[in-house]
């Protein structure tokens, strides 16, 4: 299969997996920081109370939703049957369409080495409609989650999604930190992406 370039698990976890999800949080926190109103707020989602219900896709204001998947690298299994990926009860683990759990294919599925295999969201694909975190959650790691991209998200006075969120999932966060990441990310790191605004 072409998707089945070899890569070094180690190496990989050590460099590649945690570095793209720091340069994707940087380049989020940077869009949002241009995007915010000095000491202002922005509405964020947060991933532990979210229940992916599907409403995100549907209830935004903007005819493409501000909200899109987001994968913490360092809490992923890298499973060859990954809760996120395929269809509940698929027996060919391969890239078929047929198996594929995302309604618009926006996950690539690369190998590492056996048995482990790479999960990356294709945000142009994205459309936040939570299937692929439900999927995780229920059978998997629970590495990826929701979060309201404020380079797309009008932050509107009153989030038309928290108003019919049933599970209260959306708040006001600080704009200078305007992202709920999940994963083992220090305050410091945090405060260094921001900085580097
Ligand atoms: S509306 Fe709330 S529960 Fe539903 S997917 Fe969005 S954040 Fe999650
Ligand atoms: S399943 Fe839904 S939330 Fe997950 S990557 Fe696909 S479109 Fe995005
Ligand atoms: S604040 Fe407005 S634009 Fe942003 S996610 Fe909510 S409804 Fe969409």
């Amino acid at each position: 299969m072409g998707e089945e370039k070899k890569y070094n698990r180690r190496d990989f976890l050590a460099t590649g997996a945690r570095f793209s999800l720091a340069f994707g949080v940087l380049g989020l926190a940077g869009i949002a920081a241009q995007n915010s109103r000095a000491g202002g707020t922005v509405w964020q989602i947060d991933p532990f109370k979210c229940t992916q219900c599907g409403r995100c896709a549907t209830d935004c204001v903007l005819s493409e939703s501000a909200v899109k998947c987001v994968h913490a690298y360092d809490l992923c299994g890298y499973c060859d049957l990954c809760g996120g990926y395929f269809k509940p009860g698929v027996t060919d683990l391969n890239t078929g369409a047929e198996n594929q759990l995302c309604p618009t294919a926006a996950i690539e599925r690369k190998f590492i080495e056996e048995p482990y295999f790479e999960y990356i969201i294709n945000e142009e694909l994205c459309i936040g409609c939570g299937k692929c975190v439900k999927g995780c959650t229920s059978f998997g790691n629970g590495s990826l989650h929701l979060q309201i991209r404020h380079d797309l998200c009008d932050n509107c006075n009153e989030c038309a999604i928290a108003r019919v969120c049933p599970s209260d999932a959306i708040r006001r966060v600080q704009a200078n930190d305007p992202y709920l990441i999940k994963g083992d990310f220090t305050a410091s790191e945090k405060t260094t992406w921001t900085n580097k605004i």
